[in-house]
């Protein structure tokens, strides 16, 4: 069944002026306000509109190889001034529920240095090498976004998970877009990778589509759904984490997701309105 309300020729489940009532924006970043270190048009004039009719916006992103501090140094190169509060990233998520499961845990951890530190910082020892006595072995292996990534690093992940570790991850993308067409493999990718060398997947991913960062913000902020809409450019992980987490969502078509990937999107996992670019969010919301 095809949606009957359609904007610029893209199908939306509500007409476009409802995203006037949208209060809080959770903005993801690659493919939606930037490509790489290039700020996408229309990025500028969209921040501006909403600090002026005093809505908010959060950067919330699934790439777990950089620290909030280096999102706000690359926001700042392309003009955009933010703050650390205002990022909330998959490598959170996964540190809440990792201290709500297991405070204090050791972990094998397949991530870049600035995310050891991170999780050193939250209360966790980080194991290094492979151990094969009981005792000694983690409570978990962590994969993240490794641009660090080793053989020797992968190796030990695989002999840690056919031990039976428990194995946890920060998000399931596979490629990470660098520049326009070029893509590199992603935690997804050597997720893959793992499972066929071990059989292993892990069985919690913190990252979108799981709709935990989406409700821990609306916890945090006491946030009402209905006032929320996820700005993305995947389907697959943007979008569904808006559609598990009950709030509203709008696809760019700047990014990952093409016209003809919405059309062949079963209706109840579409997002809530589709636009060509953050432009039009942004004209959308200048609009009388
Ligand atoms: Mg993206």
């Amino acid at each position: 069944m095809y949606s009957q309300i359609t904007y610029n020729g893209h199908p939306c489940k509500e007409p476009v002026d409802n995203i006037k009532n949208i209060e809080y924006f959770l903005l993801d970043m690659d493919g939606t306000i930037y490509l790489g270190e290039t700020l996408l048009d229309g990025t500028l004039d969209f921040l501006d509109t909403v600090k002026k009719q005093n809505k908010k916006v959060m950067y919330i992103t699934n790439n777990s190889s950089k620290a909030t501090r280096q999102y706000v140094e690359k926001l700042k190169r392309l003009g955009i001034e933010s703050e650390e509060k205002d990022f909330f990233t998959s490598v959170n998520a996964l540190e809440y529920n990792l201290r709500k499961t297991k405070p204090g845990a050791r972990l094998f951890v397949l991530g870049t240095p600035a995310f050891e530190q991170y999780l050193e910082n939250c209360g966790f020892e980080l194991i290094k090498g492979y151990y094969p006595e009981p005792d000694k072995r983690p409570d978990f292996v962590i994969l993240a976004y490794d641009t660090t990534l080793t053989y020797d690093k992968l190796v030990i992940a695989c002999d840690y998970l056919t031990d039976g570790v428990e194995y946890w991850a920060t998000h399931p993308d596979m490629v990470c877009p660098i520049r326009e067409g070029r893509s590199v493999p992603d935690a997804g990718s050597f997720m893959e990778c793992i499972y066929a060398a071990t059989g292993r997947r892990p069985s919690f991913v913190a990252g979108k589509p799981n709709p935990c960062m989406v409700q821990l913000l609306i916890d945090k902020y006491g946030l009402s759904p209905e006032r929320v809409a996820v700005v993305g450019d995947r389907l697959n992980t943007d979008i569904m984490a808006a559609v598990n987490a009950g709030v509203k969502s709008i696809c760019v078509l700047t990014g990952e997701a093409s016209a003809e990937d919405v059309d062949n999107t079963p209706e109840s996992d579409r997002p809530t309105f589709v636009l060509d670019s953050i432009r039009d969010v942004w004209k959308i919301l200048e609009s009388r």
